[in-house]
């Protein structure tokens, strides 16, 4: 089975390297046409305008937001799940379809990026090494979604509705693809 990764801007490669770790064959996402016939998508991390921006001019927009209502497995992670929000508090282009609310450069400037430890029920032990760089936050979670895994705070970092997850952290640059699993096992 096929899984893209949007290609337009950000850490494609990473997350190309955890799928071809799930056994499953990445495919570059640059056109339209190039989500015919795959069987899931990672949004990966980035800059969320640009990616949007770019996504708009190849006109994107449409087709991947069909995607995401397809059903079919999404992975979107940082930027990503920026992508997928429905609202982020701003006017930037977004795809959509993941019912949560975003606030981006939650935790501050680069340099305030930082590493925790993640319990996530969903994944069981031991603890997900979260990678959070300039990473926003899950505001609110609608209630088409639900909490998939919160900072010891209670701030919500990941969330999934149905086949959709989104990420504030880098699974893909954790050295763990238990979550590109959770998605993508099926995939194989
Ligand atoms: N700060 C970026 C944004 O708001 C996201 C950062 C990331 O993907 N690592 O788009």
């Amino acid at each position: 089975m096929r899984v893209g990764v949007l290609a337009l801007q950000g850490d494609v490669a990473e997350h190309e390297a955890a799928l071809l770790s799930c056994g499953v064959q990445p495919v570059r996402v640059h056109w339209p046409q190039d989500l015919d016939d795959l069987d899931g998508l990672v949004l990966p991390g980035g800059e969320s305008t640009t990616i949007g921006q770019l996504a708009a001019e190849y006109d994107l927009i449409h087709p991947l937001r069909d995607f995401v209502a397809s059903g079919r497995p999404v992975l979107g992670t940082c930027a990503g799940v920026i992508l997928l929000a429905e609202d982020v508090g701003r006017d930037q282009p977004l795809v959509g379809g993941l019912d949560v609310r975003v606030a981006r450069n939650a935790f501050g400037r680069q340099v305030q990026s930082f590493e925790a430890d993640l319990d996530i029920a969903e994944i069981g032990p031991p603890p997900f090494r979260g990678v959070f760089i300039r990473a926003p936050i899950i505001s609110e979670v609608g209630s088409q979604a639900h909490a998939l895994a919160t900072l010891d705070d209670g701030t919500v970092v990941a969330a999934r509705q149905g086949d959709c997850i989104g990420t504030t952290f880098h699974p893909e640059l954790a050295g763990d693809i238990r979550i590109h699993q959770l998605l993508f096992s099926r995939a194989t």
